[in-house]
């Protein structure tokens, strides 16, 4: 990072950078290219300056540069080889993410070897961020090709400001579920402060997903997701038009001579499968077959501007087009009339005005769209006679162009009867509806978006207050109920903040009395399962009535227990003792080995952090070669006989040894952890109890639910302590 002070420039971030290459005799020119991206984005980059990261296209020679005339912001090319493309760009963002992203689960192509390449070029984004950010900047990332990026910049750079915005949908949970990259996708937004999306329902989809699938706490109220320590903000930001820009071109569009009386139905889309243009085609047919006095005297435009040609998919798509026009305009064409004309190509900016002007009626039919800008910009540009929009309930757009006629585009009789509907439609509906939607586009264009969007990037982001009871009652109230509960804590990290060394760390004196009044409930039992050894655990949490289950339950005691040691842990004594004299060679300082009977633990918390993954490596063979299990822990590595034993056996082991064999009939079971070997127990009680992981949300977890920390577990604590009576321990 540069020592410059704070700058407040934008570094953008998106798949294609805003220019178009052309090579005129070797020489290479950059055009500024079109489209809504750049559009929304040009006049803040203009106004803070800044730089923006995207793909040049397959033109840029290595040792070249992309000069823009008089351009105040500089493009900084991520370069793309052809295997890139196909697998990064072809494959998983435009095969997978995007005909998921917009619920067409069954076009989803699934490859692993396309997710690794996703993976690496989001990293070649991250790292030219990277290079490029100074302090104070924000960097803002764009759309669904890059969603691994900000996770990739933040974990370099903790501290940097960073924002997404996705211009696609965001799926329902029980579609985005299916990804396998679910995870990554979901953290690599959440490593962002601000998440933006065009719409509520997304917003909203978003929130079940890091909910369900991350067990994150969420406000849905504010816009917040508590991911670790930080909040991250969620909201809907509509993207708008530049509308005044519109409604100009529409007035000072050319007029082309047309037929008096012919009404136009409109359609303009690039060719993608998402936009139902056949299904489009079908309903003008029903149209036309159903009413006959529409032969003659409307015509529809179809622009499809072509798209992602390379794309098999895409291919087919445009020879059903071709084919249903063709055999439309052959059923119900006349020498003098016909009825689709098909633009199979992009027009210039003044003849889409024009049309959009010169149109009763625009039909947007999208099976899904993220927003839809053609919506938006046909309404802006109905400056003569007022038409009617026919949108898509599918669309982003539909959440607020209410005065629109909304229609099901998958219904093709629906859609064919709203159109209708449109075209009969009287001129004094036809007009406040129209001014209704223009008013509200105006309002909300372009220049709020952006102006929305940057207020949230950069405002302090509001933490989100810390868990309460009240979150527990939405957690936990359903599954307790009536029934006793049989809780489960880790001690390190979970009840007892971790210190220096295992011998420093005390439970807190507010935990020890949540605790004892656990313990005291006729319908509560509380056991701390521990990797230290069951003495040693029993020492630093003194509590009456207790289950202790320690060497992560290889020795378990309590009320209402036998006294449990695994037996096999006997054959093992005599190699520990041989593990532990070498261990011992490991002669670093800050290095010393804890021997907890069954197992034992090399820490290394207070030697030299650039030795820590040297050390860990050593110990891990020592133990292996000794014929132990090694597992990484919080700055040491554990030793462990093979045995088989885990604190998930230990779970089970009390519930059955207390409960019997149906125990989750009678009892409802919690565990609470905090690191790796809480996995087991959280693996172990999948579909039967309710688990929570504490701490940073670093490392994946099979729990149901994340806490952020301590201070979240004695909410926990204080909740159970105070929850109404339930039936008594069974036994
Ligand atoms: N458009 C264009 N050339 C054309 C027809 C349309 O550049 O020949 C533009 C249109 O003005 C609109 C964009 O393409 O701004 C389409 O945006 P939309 O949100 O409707 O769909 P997307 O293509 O982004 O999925």
């Amino acid at each position: 990072m540069s020592s410059e002070s704070k700058s407040n420039r934008l570094i953008v971030l998106s798949n294609r950078l805003p220019v178009t290459l052309k090579r005129t005799r070797g020489a290479l020119k950059a055009e500024r290219s079109g489209g809504g991206l750049v559009a929304a984005m040009e006049p803040a980059m203009r106004q803070r300056g800044g730089v923006w990261i995207g793909w040049p296209g397959g033109r840029l020679r290595p040792e070249e540069s992309i000069d823009v005339e008089e351009s105040p912001y500089r493009l900084h090319p991520v370069r793309l080889s052809d295997h890139e493309t196909r697998r990064f760009y072809h494959g998983y963002s435009n095969g997978t993410l995007w005909p998921l992203f917009h619920s067409l689960p069954e076009r989803m192509v699934l490859d692993r070897r396309n997710y690794e390449v996703f993976e690496s070029v989001n990293a070649r984004f991250a790292e030219a961020a990277l290079e490029e950010m100074e302090e104070g900047d924000l960097v803002w990332v764009h759309d669904y090709q890059l969603v691994l990026c900000p996770e990739l910049v933040r974990r370099r750079r903790p501290t940097s400001r960073l924002a997404f915005f996705l211009h696609i949908p965001f799926p329902p949970y029980d579609l985005f579920r299916i990804l396998p990259s679910y995870r990554e996708v979901l953290r690599g937004l959440l490593a962002c402060d601000l998440v933006g999306f065009h719409s509520a329902g997304y917003v909203s989809n978003f929130f079940d997903c890091v909910e369900r699938l991350l067990g994150a706490r969420v406000d849905r109220e504010r816009g917040r997701v508590e991911h670790g320590d930080r909040t991250v903000r969620v909201g809907a930001f509509p993207l708008g038009i530049d509308y005044d820009e519109y409604e100009h071109r529409a007035r000072t569009a050319p007029r082309p001579r047309r037929p008096v009386g012919q009404q136009i139905v409109l359609g303009v889309d690039r060719l993608d499968y998402t936009k139902g243009i056949p299904e489009r085609l079908l309903a003008y047919e029903r149209l036309l077959e159903l009413h006959r006095p529409h032969r003659g005297a409307v015509t529809m435009i179809q622009v499809a501007v072509p798209s992602r040609e390379q794309v098999t998919e895409y291919q087919q798509l445009k020879r059903q087009i071709d084919e249903l026009v063709g055999r439309i305009n052959g059923r119900f064409g006349t020498s003098l009339w016909t009825p689709i004309h098909y633009i199979n190509r992009s027009i210039p900016g003044p003849r889409l005005s024009a049309l959009y002007r010169d149109a009763s009626v625009a039909l947007v039919t999208p099976l899904r769209d993220g927003m839809n800008l053609v919506a938006k910009e046909f309404v802006a540009s109905q400056t003569d006679q007022p038409g009617v929009l026919v949108l898509s309930r599918m669309a982003g757009a539909a959440e607020s162009m209410l005065e629109s006629l909304l229609v099901n585009p998958y219904n093709i009789d629906s859609v064919a009867d709203a159109l209708h509907r449109a075209l009969e439609m009287p001129p004094d509906q036809r007009e406040t509806r129209m001014r209704a939607l223009q008013r509200r586009e105006r309002r909300h264009d372009l220049d709020k978006w952006l102006g929305d969007f940057l207020d949230a990037a950069t405002s302090s982001n509001h933490a989100m207050a810390p868990v309460r009871e009240a979150d527990f009652d939405a957690w936990l109230g359903d599954f307790v109920g009536e029934h006793p509960l049989a809780v489960f804590l880790d001690f390190d990290g979970t009840l007892a903040p971790i210190a220096a060394h295992p011998s420093m760390v005390k439970l807190p004196a507010e935990t020890i009395e949540w605790l004892e009044r656990c313990v005291a409930r006729p319908d509560t039992q509380v056991a701390i399962v521990s990797g230290r050894s069951l003495r040693d655990i029993r020492m630093h949490a003194p509590i009456d009535g207790l289950v202790y289950a320690g060497n992560h339950g290889l020795e378990i005691e309590g009320p209402g227990l036998d006294a449990f040691r695994h037996t096999d842990t006997a054959h093992y004594r005599e190699r520990g003792e041989a593990l532990a004299e070498a261990l011992a060679s490991i002669d670093v300082p800050g290095v010393w080995t804890e021997q907890k009977g069954a197992t034992l633990t090399l820490h290394f918390r207070e030697a030299a952090r650039d030795e820590h993954d040297a050390i860990a490596q050593r110990a891990r063979e020592l133990i292996l070669a000794a014929g132990f299990q090694a597992r990484d822990a919080l700055c040491a590595v554990e030793g462990r006989p093979p045995i088989g034993w885990d604190k998930g056996h230990a779970v089970l082991h009390v519930l059955r040894e207390r409960y019997g064999p149906g125990w989750s009939e009678s009892v409802r079971a919690i565990y609470v952890g905090d690191d790796e070997t809480d996995e087991d127990a959280f693996r172990a009680l999948l579909g039967l109890g309710q688990t929570f992981r504490v701490g940073p949300p670093t490392e994946p977890t099979r729990a149901r639910r994340r806490l952020s920390g301590v201070g979240a577990v004695q909410t926990l604590l204080r909740w159970i302590a105070g929850r109404r009576p339930g039936r008594p321990l069974p036994g």
